[in-house]
């Protein structure tokens, strides 16, 4: 049974929780973010940086690998919180398609809480993914 949509207030208070457990000494960014699964269930992610800077991970990717890890494959929506509203960044929005469709949302927030609305699709068209691979 698929669970009712996540209010996008819930979203939004998940990624600025989530924003509080970055762990960022060396950019000292702070960045959350909430995932809703096609099948209404949350969760939330922070950067992690390294002191090998290689080894740091987005917000928006820990919400992923968190989501896939626990068998959900499809994003709904995902909320990405950081002061100024940043974007996600190309190797978040590439991860991200792997496991978007046409219909998956992405609302950015900041701190005044202005949010910008819009499909997936809009921010990484032409997206290279498994059709390519699938053949
Ligand atoms: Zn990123």
């Amino acid at each position: 049974m698929v669970k009712p949509t996540i209010d996008v207030g819930e979203l939004r208070k998940q990624a600025i929780h989530a924003s509080t457990l970055a762990y960022s000494p060396y950019s000292k960014a702070q960045v959350g973010s909430a995932l809703e699964t096609s099948s209404g269930e949350l969760f939330y992610g922070c950067n992690i940086e390294n002191a090998s800077y290689g080894g740091t991970v987005c917000a928006e990717r820990v919400a992923l690998w968190k989501a896939v890890s626990e068998g959900h494959l499809k994003i709904k929506r995902i909320y990405v919180y950081t002061r100024d509203g940043w974007p996600p960044c190309g190797l978040c929005r590439q991860v991200l398609s792997e496991f978007s469709d046409e219909s998956t949302e992405v609302i950015i927030g900041d701190e005044k809480g202005n949010e910008r609305k819009m499909l997936f699709t809009s921010l990484l068209p032409e997206a290279f993914g498994p059709n390519f691979l699938n053949k």
